[in-house]
């Protein structure tokens, strides 16, 4: 898989610390650890968008102290790939509890802002008790400037990157590191 990358952007341990700095950010927000029972009944749910953020969720959800429940959201393109000529269509899959939660949406990058407003949709409208967002990683300058996200990772240039869960045609989700794939193989 080295060969394949053309430079590390982020490496395990800077993301490692980084994770370790957003779950105190996250749980501040959301209690302080030992009274994190208190909101029992509206309590909080992490939503990861599959398949991406799943290694960044797997090691958000151990520096959370916070009573939580998980549920997932899968969203596809279809039929087949989106083209110019064709109006860009998604299913989304949700499974888990998000009525009456305070829900937190895991993704794993954010680029053109596309996706992630379709999934906050499909949450407000399942009626949370609140809606906050967590995007590990965040293309400078891509995004909507309307588009909310309550906690950000890293700030990164406009490249494509795989690891960490960030695939290329589904491979080098287990990169352990994040890097630049070598252009000449994704063409
Ligand atoms: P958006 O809708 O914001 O343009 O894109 C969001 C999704 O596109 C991400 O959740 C991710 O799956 C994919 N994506 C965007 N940029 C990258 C990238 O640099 N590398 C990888 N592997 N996926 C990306
Ligand atoms: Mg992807």
């Amino acid at each position: 898989m080295d060969a394949d990358i053309e430079r590390v952007l982020l490496d395990r341990e800077t993301i490692r610390r980084r994770v370790q700095e957003m779950g105190r950010e996250i749980a501040q927000v959301y209690g302080n650890p030992g009274e994190n029972r208190l909101d029992a009944r509206a309590g909080v749910t992490l939503l990861p968008i599959l398949s991406g953020s799943i290694i960044f969720l797997a090691d958000l959800i151990r520096e959370l102290p916070l009573m939580m429940k998980l549920a997932f959201v899968h969203i596809s393109s279809y039929p087949g790939r989106s083209t110019q000529s064709q109006p860009h269509r998604t299913l989304l899959e949700l499974t888990g509890d998000v009525a009456g939660r305070h829900v937190l949406i895991v993704d794993d990058i954010l680029d053109s802002g596309r996706t992630l407003p379709i999934v906050q949709d499909a949450v407000q409208q399942r009626g949370p008790a609140s809606l906050r967002t967590c995007v590990l990683l965040r293309k400078r300058g891509k995004a909507a400037a309307e588009l909310k996200v309550d906690f950000v990772g890293f700030e990164i240039d406009d490249l494509f990157v795989v690891g960490y869960g960030l695939d290329f045609d589904d491979l080098y989700r287990n990169y352990p590191h994040i890097g630049v794939l070598r252009a000449e193989l994704m063409s």
